[in-house]
């Protein structure tokens, strides 16, 4: 069973069984639960996602405007989530509007990419990577972790 929270209106949705999570829409609002691009997300939204997405992990992005690496890696990042889903919902935490959020996830350098699998961190790691490496890093440490 995959569960997602809807990235348009926030409801939680469980994906159909047997069909790919990839194609299924929002029950209350009909959007997609994923669009094959990560999705930005606020301290609070954070926290639903992590409360509520089951059967599939979270990949987080926490950056911020003025940080070159953040922007460089950004289209690296939107690849790779091509790639993940529906095995991880990726998202992007924006650390200078959301600074309590960054640091309770102990954040000190950015890029800094978070892996959580059933609201709890599995794996970190900082600095900016190709799409294909923050595929395998991500892939690789859930492998670990199963
Ligand atoms: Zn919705």
């Amino acid at each position: 069973m995959k569960q997602f929270v809807c990235p348009s209106c926030g409801a939680v949705n469980r994906a159909p069984e047997g069909r790919d999570a990839r194609q299924a829409k929002c029950g209350k609002c009909h959007q997609a639960l994923l669009t094959g691009a990560p999705v930005e997300v606020t301290g609070a939204q954070l926290a639903a996602h992590q409360k509520s997405t089951k059967g599939a992990a979270i990949l987080l992005d926490v950056w911020a405007p003025w940080c070159g690496p953040c922007r460089s890696m950004a289209p690296q990042f939107a690849a790779a989530a091509k790639d993940l889903e529906p095995d991880v919902r990726l998202l992007k935490l924006n650390s200078d509007n959301e600074p309590a959020a960054a640091s309770a996830l102990g954040v000190q350098g950015i890029p800094a990419l978070f892996l959580i699998r059933d609201g709890q961190v599995i794996a970190r790691t900082a600095g900016a990577m190709p799409a294909s490496q923050i595929v395998g890093w991500a892939r690789q440490a859930l492998a670990k972790a199963a």
